[in-house]
């Protein structure tokens, strides 16, 4: 049986203020939740150690938004994998589609980032998927297993143990433009074919997770999907209220 998980990034935004309400009205939401399902919140990396202690004694988890691919040293302004260890966090989000965009995370640079992770026992959360125009061109399969197999050729089976996958659509992340269920779910069990090549076992026991503009609306019948394990999502998980009916809708 797969973990089901629903991870919020809030991106560049909120401030000591809303993070203290957030968590406040988060943590009473949470005993509504079934049993089971992850949490796990990605606040800016300057605010999780306030988050990590506003949700202390609860099953939240934290997860960073990006990490540096070295070690340690002269990387003015980078974060480290080590430092994110020390704030007890356990996941971090790897090639989200407005790293790659912005801040030219190459394939690469992700792989990097991974062995950074692996190397503190921190969990990937590994964002793949295709742009408007490559799936419009039929590339949508072809750039998710690149992106995909870049790292799953660069580790072995035991660095992978922690390993989850986001299926984010770039054309349906911040749009309000969501995959239908049957888009979500095609590629979600193509994604889980090309894990699958790597070992039965990472493709049986990894979570793989849709984002993109996942809203309390559409969140039941996209996780309601075989192959889809829950949500990573943006926008929406800045309102605690959506969020919270986002979790719920996870049965
Ligand atoms: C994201 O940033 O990972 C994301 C899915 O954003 P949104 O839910 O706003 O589309």
């Amino acid at each position: 049986m797969r973990r089901k998980i629903i991870a919020g990034n809030w991106k560049m935004n909120g401030d000591q203020a809303f993070a203290r309400e957030f968590t406040s009205e988060f943590r009473e939401a949470i005993s509504g939740f079934s049993d089971g399902i992850e949490l796990i919140l990605a606040p800016p990396s300057v605010y999780l150690d306030r988050v990590a202690q506003n949700l202390e004694g609860t099953p939240v988890a934290l997860a960073a938004q990006n990490v540096s691919e070295y070690e340690s040293g002269a990387y003015t302004g980078e974060v480290s994998a080590r430092m994110l260890k020390d704030l007890a966090v356990t996941y971090c989000l790897v090639g989200h589609s407005e790293r790659r965009a912005l801040y030219g995370d190459t394939k690469e640079t992700v792989v990097s980032k991974i062995g950074r992770l692996c190397e503190q026992g921190i969990q990937p959360i590994l964002c793949v998927g295709e742009t408007l125009e490559q799936r419009s061109a039929g590339q949508a399969e072809q750039v998710v297993a690149e992106q995909l197999t870049s790292v799953l050729d660069s580790f072995n089976d035991s660095d992978l143990a922690g390993l989850v996958v986001a299926y984010e659509p770039v054309w349906a992340i911040g749009t309000g433009k969501t995959a239908t269920p049957e888009i979500a779910q095609d590629m979600h069990a193509f994604v889980r074919q090309v894990l699958a090549e790597k070992s039965q076992e990472l493709s049986r026991r990894c979570p793989v997770l849709y984002g993109g503009s996942v809203n309390a609306g559409n969140a039941k019948a996209l996780f309601g999907q075989n192959d889809v394990d829950g949500g990573l999502v943006g926008g929406a998980s800045l309102k605690v209220n959506e969020f919270n009916n986002i979790c719920m809708s996870m049965g």
